[in-house]
């Protein structure tokens, strides 16, 4: 028996074997029909499909819709030549490699460069035995089809490697690159988003009692309970540490999301997996908190994660075994729009940290964000609202979604009131802040308006 060459992985091998059995389409590329005659007979005698074009032309288009495994190609033909068609043929494929082998009679060294240079793998010179161009598509074959074979172990492998394999759940870092690009999407068509975080409840007893295995088991038919709850293919489940585990539910509410939260908890229970040393129950349960971000505008994903997990804390404290939620709307919404960059920075350093902030460049688009945001209080410049005859202001009084919304105006005029005066048209809660100011008194006035 011939053993397995030591740099190829186990589980290679048993997957090579058969391999060259494979009916191939090979295109022999060729204008002599005595030729054409004689290589289609052999080609078949090899166990393969001829597939016939009669000049560089013709196979192009051929390709253009037949796919091929191999082609044996002509040299000298009227109209595009062999080494062009080779040229064409291989920029068209781009990272698609298919072998190609040249069959001329042209037998100087620099046509044999030229043709390798090309893009040709084998060259042959006319005229050339049956069993010579049998075992030359047998090689090309085996090299064609063990680059297949590791495009596919490849796959796998890249596959894998996202994968948390004890459970078969995505690992953390690949779950945050699928939640990063969900919550993207999510942002661009402002759907709303939610994430739940799960945990085994007393989990350190069951493996001190049952033990590791058992324990590694049980993870495994959690998830595959869990899983049988995402029904969407945007849903991504991750990993996050031991026996704690994250979902990413793209377009769902709040509702939405309970849903799938009591749905884990009940399917889970009902795997009926023993657990006498829970105080919660006698079998393995979950605790699921859940976090829902209505307008992606003003939140990062981290912040719903966070919700998410402090959700996971209330439901581990009101007994395990249940769904608790975190509104994140609990955290006031601020619109801030600065005309300059530097005062926009400095009032979100300052506010950061107790407030989502959300903000806006130009008036039109802090219109637009106060409509479909509704923050709960919106901080804009002087500079900004006296702006065209008041626009900002008249705007915001006007629109029914933002009439009521509070605005605090950052002003340099120690006696701005007389400034909107005139103005009768203005939203109903308006206070003013001068510059420069302390972190105190902004927080002091931001309060204020938010009651
Ligand atoms: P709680 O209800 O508050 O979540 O209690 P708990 O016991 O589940 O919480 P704790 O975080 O103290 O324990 C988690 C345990 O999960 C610790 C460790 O024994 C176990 N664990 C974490 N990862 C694995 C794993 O991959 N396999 C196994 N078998 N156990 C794990
Ligand atoms: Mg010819
Ligand atoms: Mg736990
Ligand atoms: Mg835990």
């Amino acid at each position: 028996m011939i053993g397995a060459p030591v740099w190829l992985p186990a589980i290679i091998i048993p997957r090579l074997v058969g391999l060259l059995n494979v009916v191939m389409k090979i295109l022999l590329v060729e204008d002599s029909a005595t030729l054409r005659h004689a290589m289609c007979q052999y080609i078949r005698e090899a166990g393969h499909e001829p597939v016939v074009a009669h000049s560089g032309e013709e196979a192009l288009q051929l390709l253009e819709d037949t796919p091929v495994d191999m082609i044996i190609m002509d040299v000298e033909m009227p109209g595009l030549d062999g080494f062009e068609t080779t040229r064409l043929i291989r920029e068209w494929l781009g990272g698609h490699w298919i072998p190609i082998i040249f069959l001329t009679g042209k037998s100087e060294d620099d046509s044999y460069r030229e043709g390798i240079e090309a893009g040709g793998d084998d060259y042959l010179i006319k005229p050339i035995s049956p069993i010579i161009i049998k075992a030359k598509i047998r090689a090309m074959a085996r090299i064609a089809q063990m680059r297949d074979q590791l495009k596919q172990l490849n796959a796998e492998l890249a596959a894998l490697s996202q994968m948390d394999s004890l459970t078969q759940a995505l690992n953390r870092r690949t779950f945050n690159e699928q939640a990063e690009h969900e919550w993207l999407l999510a942002k661009r068509h402002q759907s709303p988003t939610s994430v739940l975080m799960i945990d085994v409840d007393h989990f350190k007893p069951y493996n001190d009692h049952y033990g590791h295995p058992a324990g590694d088991e049980c993870l495994k038919k959690v998830t595959q309970a869990m899983k049988s709850c995402l029904n969407r293919p945007a849903d991504v489940l991750g990993r996050y540490g031991g026996e704690e585990f994250i979902a990413l539910l793209p377009n769902t509410d709040s509702a939405g999301a309970k849903r799938v939260g009591q749905c884990i908890i009940e399917t889970v229970r009902a795997l009926q997996l023993e657990h006498k040393f829970s105080v919660v129950a006698p079998v393995v349960t979950v605790s699921v908190g859940g976090a829902t971000c209505n307008y992606t505008t003003g939140h990062t994903l981290e912040d719903v994660i966070k919700g998410a997990d402090r959700a996971l804390y209330k439901a581990k404290n009101r007994g395990r075994d249940c769904y608790q939620e975190e509104d994140l709307t609990s955290h006031k919404t601020l619109l801030i729009s600065a005309r300059s960059a530097n005062q926009m920075r400095q009032t979100v350093e300052l506010l950061q940290d107790e407030c989502n902030i959300v903000t806006a460049d130009t008036s039109d688009e802090c219109l637009e964000i106060a409509e479909n945001v509704r923050p709960d209080l919106i901080i804009v410049d002087a500079d900004a609202v006296f702006h065209n005859d008041n626009y900002l202001c008249r705007q915001l009084a006007q629109r029914r979604a933002t009439s009521t919304i509070p605005l605090l105006i950052l002003t340099d005029s120690d006696s701005p009131e007389h400034l909107l005066a005139a103005s009768t048209v203005r939203p109903q809660t308006l206070a003013w802040l001068q510059k420069p100011f302390t972190r105190e008194s902004l927080e002091a006035k931001v309060q204020s308006l938010l009651g």
